[in-house]
């Protein structure tokens, strides 16, 4: 497998640089991008705060203006509805007549009650009258607990400014009653001369509570700037600016308000340059952005300042000035909300922007890596093809030497063909010495039983003779079964795999070895008990392996020279395996040969005495068979040969008996 690397050397690199960006460069970007987001950000809240203040304070600039036209038009119509009072009241000919007798005590009581009168039907506070020295004569509360009557009026200066002919107006608090109001003074004149002054006292409280029930306080001040109105009440009796020190005496000596403390009220314009600037473009003449600081301190314990759009009427013939005060914070709460909601939406917007840009740049590593896999693929795609060639032209070259090692393997097969038989022949030959001692034996009896037969028949003693022909017959078959085995052994193999009855082949070649054993015991094991046991085989070709094995054990024997040679067959059925092993107490292999031993042309013998091909062809036929051969050491000395042989259904060994005898 190539490393991932190489992939990346080999596709197109200046499409993969135009995708690929370095992770600090996109690192920087994305800070660039969240540094725009941030300044954006700041804007967008900076520009929708100031210009929803600026907008809020516009409305309500228009509202408060409203109001305040309003509530000036009421006070101002209320003024001028008593201004004639006092003037009529004047002219009564019950006030003119206790100015002209005031020690009358029946002018007095039709004047007081004149007055009760009139104050009553015009729903005023009080309504008076003063004669020349300050002394009130008559009021329409007299003989009531705090009656005007008797008071002396000098030092006001609503009396003072009638008795030189004006017509008084004065706001203060009563004297005598203690409640404040709004004094219409108006001089009475007989022949050029001020005789007395009429006075109408109106409650002006009810203007104050018209302004408590909204909620924009609301005030009224004087000439001075003495909050003598306000809907707040610690606001009422302070000041809009200090009061310089002759005043403040000027106040004590008049009494104007009574014995209540005239301080500063503690309200300024706002001065920011954000408030500046929000004043300069929305505010009209007369309006203004202040803040009342609070003698109640916050929760929090710190200074606590109310802000307010302050709107200023003049109002009244005495020089006052009406204000309303339109509170900012509902303005500055819309601001904060506008704000957060466009903070918000921008937050908002700006998640898509991001989500957008990573999905964008997801979808560039995706090409990226599409591109990279492509490329990746088209490698494997070469490889692939490169190594297919290769393999094919491997195949080709393994298909030649499969057909070159399948002619050496025909050829071989011939050639071993060949040895088997050249091996057969030479076992023959080695066979041959005992072959002829096999047959010098019945051809001796031969020619003894025909000499005595040709002798016994001279005699006429037939019996005998016909004795002697049936041993002579006896004997020919012998000899014709020895040769007929020979005959059978050199014949071609045939390749064959059929039922071989083990029993009947063990019988056959220990037969055809039974001249070479001499003093050579062999002992067959296991076979008594398996008498119908069968192998997978050629018969002849297993007689030749078990020939080939036998004759070996009987060569190691006779080079050993052992007290006793023996040789061992043990023959074991385990499943559908049977297992032949030949164990001799020859001189056993030496350690360098056993490697060696199925060679062909392996052999330890001398020159004449061995081919070396007993073992080779022994193991190539057993293979045929599907079967193993293989070879050990026995402890004690001796070699062990195990054979181990496809196993067949039992053959009944009745027939092969008979053969073999
Ligand atoms: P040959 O018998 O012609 O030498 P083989 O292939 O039959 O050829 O045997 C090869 C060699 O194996 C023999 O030369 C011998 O040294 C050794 N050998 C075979 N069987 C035995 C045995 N039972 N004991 C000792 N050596 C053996």
């Amino acid at each position: 497998m190539p490393h991932s690397d190489d992939f990346l050397a080999v596709h197109d690199p200046a499409a993969a640089r135009a995708v690929v960006h370095e992770p600090g460069t996109e690192n920087g970007r994305w800070w660039g991008f969240a540094v725009v987001l941030a300044a954006g950000l700041f804007v967008l809240c900076a520009l929708t705060w100031l210009v929803s203040v600026q907008r809020g304070i516009s409305t309500l600039q228009q509202t408060t203006a409203t109001r305040a036209d309003r509530y000036a038009a009421t006070l101002e119509s209320t003024l001028d509805r008593y201004e004639f009072l006092p003037a009529l009241v004047s002219l009564h000919p019950f006030v003119r007549g206790l100015l002209e007798s005031p020690g009358d005590p029946a002018r007095v009581a039709a004047a007081n009650h004149y007055l009760a009168e009139v104050n009553r039907r015009a729903h005023a506070s009080a309504t008076y009258v003063i004669a020349a020295n300050g002394i009130a004569l008559a009021a329409s509360n007299h003989g009531q607990p705090g009656s005007f009557v008797g008071t002396d009026y000098r030092f006001r200066p609503y009396f003072q400014i009638a008795a030189r002919g004006e017509l008084g107006r004065f706001y203060a608090i009563g004297i005598t009653s203690d409640e404040p109001g709004y004094y219409i003074a108006q001089p009475v004149e007989a022949a050029g001369k001020v005789i007395g002054v009429t006075v109408v006292k109106l409650n002006l409280e009810w203007f104050q509570r018209a302004g408590g029930g909204s909620a924009e306080p609301l005030m009224v001040s004087d000439d001075h700037g003495v909050i003598f109105l306000s809907s707040v009440p610690e606001w009422q009796y302070r000041t809009l600016r200090p009061l310089p020190p002759e005043l403040h005496a000027q106040l004590g000596e008049t009494r104007q308000y009574h014995d209540r403390d005239v301080s500063p009220l503690p309200l300024e314009p706002l001065t920011s340059p954000v408030t500046r600037w929000l004043a300069s473009t929305t505010l009209d003449e007369g309006a203004r952005l202040v803040r009342v600081r609070s003698n109640d301190p916050a929760p929090d314990g710190s200074e606590r300042a109310d802000r307010y759009l302050e709107l200023g009427r003049k109002v009244g013939p005495a020089g006052w000035t009406m204000q309303v005060m339109a509170p900012l914070d509902p303005v500055l709460a819309n601001a904060r909300n506008a704000t957060v909601a466009a903070a918000l939406a921008y937050a908002c917007i700006c998640l898509l922007l991001v989500n957008w840009r990573q999905r964008r740049q997801r979808a560039r590593d995706m090409l990226y890596s599409r591109r990279l896999l492509e490329a990746a693929y088209d490698e494997l795609e070469r490889r692939v093809e490169e190594r297919t060639a290769d393999l094919m032209a491997i195949n080709e070259q393994l298909e030649a030497e499969v057909a070159e090692r399948t002619r050496a393997e025909s050829e071989l097969r011939a050639a071993q063909d060949e040895l088997v038989q050249a091996s057969k022949l030479a076992a023959l030959g080695q066979m041959a010495a005992g072959i002829t001692h096999e047959l010098n034996q019945p051809l001796a009896a031969l020619r003894t039983f025909s000499d005595n037969t040709r002798v016994l028949l001279e005699r006429g003693q037939l019996a005998a003779a016909e004795g002697n022909l049936t041993a002579i017959a006896d004997l020919t078959e012998r000899m014709g079964k020895i040769t007929g085995q020979l005959k059978l052994f050199a014949g071609k193999a045939r390749p064959l795999r059929r039922p071989v009855a083990l029993r009947a082949a063990v019988d056959h070649v220990l037969a055809l070895l039974a001249p070479r054993l001499g003093t050579v015991t062999v002992s067959v094991t296991g076979l008594d008990a398996l008498p119908a046991l069968a192998v997978r085989a050629d018969e002849l070709k297993l007689e030749q392996v078990l020939l080939n094995l036998l004759g070996n054990a009987l060569d190691a024997i006779a080079a050993a020279a052992p007290a006793q040679g023996h040789i061992g067959l043990d023959v074991q059925a385990e499943g559908q395996a049977v297992t032949i092993v030949v164990r001799d107490n020859g001189t056993g292999i030496a350690l360098e040969a056993l490697p060696r031993l199925f060679e062909p042309f392996f052999t330890t013998k001398e020159t004449g005495q061995g081919l070396g091909l007993g073992l080779a062809i022994s193991s190539s036929i057993v293979r045929e068979f599907g079967g193993q051969l293989s070879v050990a050491n026995v402890p004690g000395g001796g070699a062990q040969f195990t054979l181990v042989l496809a196993r067949a259904p039992a053959i009944d060994p009745a027939p092969t008996v008979s053969a073999s005898q």
